[in-house]
């Protein structure tokens, strides 16, 4: 081993609420802990939409954790109920589209097929990097040690057992996790506890699981914009403080599964879409006629008449990209391993429940659980695996929700309900409303993340086979990435999307055409031909290393390795 050694009792990876969770709760006990954070400042580049739950389980919620959070927490507005809008597309000959909008009255909430009220009462839209910077000095008031600007590379474990030989009195074979290795060197403690989310590599090599493949996944991204407080007051129809977390789904969604949301801070609007990967990647792959990436998704929902007039004049701040495990399909089975226990997104245990998120109460409570594992296990002394079993009953709460989840999911999430349901609400009056609008007259500026510095190279560590990668009959990479750093390389040019492809030939086949018909389906066949034939090529300028090429891998073809000291998921307009 090389580099600096210190000694910690529980060493934190990740200043995220999960980390600073954990890390707080273990030195309020006079723990010696050490919280171990890549970005130069805690939550420099973390991501959300997103409204925190201040409560949740009896003695696992923010509220119990810091009661004073309300007065002394960045937060931005108090968010007071959820709301859900199915939105069909605008009709611009009418000049109106449809709404139908949901709240915890509607026959479809009471009918319980979607929830919409998971308010606590104590629920707020924060700033993920003004929140996370907060939240980790308190760790650090209570007496927890932050080494930021520093990135966890793997795990340090005991030498492999040989054939025949008991590890230790309690018998039990797996190596031990005994500490990090880092970019300054290794360190060594009793206990790891893992909050590094979602893009977590830790979980692997403690041998938990294998890497979370697209049916695990969620993909975000967003947008800020900012806009004066009593213009979003205004707007939104708030009073002060208030704040309103509006989800949307509908036909701008173009098949993929997900929605979008709107929420509004003190001087900034969030807008982004969250969609399940398998249903991009086969969006994207196969009906690249109707929609090319999750970026067009994003900015149909952003043009739409519904949107528009909320955002009319605001001006672009940021631009981020992250994957969110699916809970109910990626949660740990066993969230244990000896010297080594997984919280927060690195556990899986983000749940979506229809339109709605629910990450970062969850994150803080698995935090405090974990921190709560070691304080027992310390009793006895020994951090095998089987003295921290007990954190997977501690968990039974977030068990317990990512199994609702599941089932709920298995209709929120449904073809039926994001197709054939907005399709029957907007066949009769009866169930929606139609909404006026004036037709947009200024064209939409374009709204791609800018150049990035290009001293900086790319963030992530991305391997790509590219000629054993060309060879792939649908080079899914191409159009799921968020930035654009996959191209397709064919003789009619390089494309980042196979919706710009489809619309060149497109193009090309009705300028060739004396009889029209049937020219879509030429288009397609054309298309889906050059998308075997072309090419792959990287350029990874632009990453913004959310991870997305390396889980659709697989991993021979495509590899990823998250970015080092902090460069990372966002990128800042202007
Ligand atoms: C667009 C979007 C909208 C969302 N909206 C909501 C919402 O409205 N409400 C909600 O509750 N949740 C929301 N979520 C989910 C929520 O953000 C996550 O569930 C939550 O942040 C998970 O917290 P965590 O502490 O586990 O991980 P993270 O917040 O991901 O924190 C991980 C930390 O570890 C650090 N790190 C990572 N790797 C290393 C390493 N190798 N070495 C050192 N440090 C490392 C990172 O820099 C980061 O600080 C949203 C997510 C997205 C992407
Ligand atoms: S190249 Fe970077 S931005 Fe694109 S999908 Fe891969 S990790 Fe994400």
């Amino acid at each position: 081993m090389s580099g600096t050694s210190a000694e910690y009792d529980v060493t934190v990876v990740g200043a995220g609420p999960g980390g600073s969770a954990a890390a707080l709760t273990l030195a309020r006990k006079g723990v010696k802990v050490l919280l171990v954070e890549k970005a130069k400042v805690p939550g420099e580049n973390n991501v959300s939409g997103g409204v925190l739950y201040g409560d949740f389980t009896k003695g696992y919620g923010l509220m119990d954790l810091v009661p004073e959070f309300e007065s002394q927490a960045p937060l931005e507005r108090k968010v007071l109920s959820h709301e859900i809008n199915i939105l069909s597309a605008p009709d611009t000959r009418r000049g109106s589209y449809q709404r139908y909008h949901l709240d915890g009255n509607s026959v479809l909430a009471r009918l319980g097929f979607f929830t919409v009220e998971i308010q606590t009462g104590h629920d707020y839209t924060v700033i993920r990097s003004e929140f996370d910077r907060w939240f980790a000095e308190k760790a650090v008031a209570a007496g927890a040690v932050l080494m930021s600007g520093t990135t966890v590379r793997g795990l340090l474990t005991e030498a492999p057992q040989k054939e025949g030989e008991a590890r230790d009195e309690e018998g039990e074979k797996e190596p031990a996790v005994l500490g990090v290795n880092t970019s300054r060197g290794d360190i060594r403690s009793k206990l790891v506890i893992d909050c590094s989310g979602v893009t977590s590599k830790l979980v692997e090599a403690a041998d938990l699981r294998g890497s979370l493949g697209p049916r695990q996944l969620y993909h975000a991204i967003k947008h800020v914009y900012r806009l004066p407080k009593d213009e979003i007051d205004k707007r939104f129809k708030l009073r002060e403080g208030e704040g309103r977390a509006i989800n949307c789904f509908g036909d701008f969604m173009k098949g993929v599964s997900g929605s979008a949301f709107i929420f509004t801070n003190s001087r900034s609007v969030s807008v982004g879409v969250v969609a399940s990967v398998d249903s991009m990647v086969r969006a994207f792959t196969e009906h690249f006629d109707v929609v090319g990436t999750l970026r067009d998704v994003l900015e149909t929902f952003e043009a739409h008449p519904y949107t528009a007039e909320l955002l009319e004049g605001a001006e672009i701040l940021e631009f981020s990209s992250h994957n969110i495990p699916r809970g109910h399909v990626a949660m740990l089975k066993k969230p244990y391993a000896s010297g080594y226990l997984p919280t927060g997104d690195a556990l899986g245990a983000f749940i979506k429940i229809g339109p709605l998120f629910d990450g970062m109460r969850r994150a803080i409570a698995s935090g405090i659980m974990a921190a709560q594992a070691y304080l027992l296990a310390s009793e006895s002394g020994s951090f095998r695996a089987s003295n921290l079993s007990r954190y997977k009953d501690m968990l039974s709460p977030l068990y317990e929700d990512v199994n609702r989840s599941g089932r709920e999911s298995f209709f929120a999430e449904s073809g039926f309900a994001y197709g054939t349901l907005p399709r029957i609400l907007f066949s009769s009056s009866a169930f929606s409303k139609r909404v006026e609008f004036q037709a947009p007259t200024e064209p939409q500026p374009a709204k791609s993340p800018p150049a990035p510095d290009l001293a900086d190279g790319p963030s992530a560590r991305i391997t790509v086979d590219l000629e054993a990668a060309s060879k792939s009959s649908v080079k899914p990479w191409v159009p799921i990435c968020p930035v654009g750093c996959f191209s397709l390389v064919t003789k009619k040019g390089a494309f980042v999307s196979y919706k710009e492809l489809y619309a060149a030939n497109y193009k090309a086949v009705a300028s060739s055409l004396v009889n029209q018909s049937g020219l879509d389906v030429l288009a397609y066949r054309e298309t889906a031909k050059d998308i075997l034939e072309g090419t792959l090529a990287f350029d990874g300028r632009l990453c913004v290393g959310c991870g997305t090429c390396g889980e659709i891998g697989p991993k021979e073809l495509v590899a990823f390795e998250p970015e080092e000291e902090g460069r990372g998921v966002r990128y800042s307009f202007g």
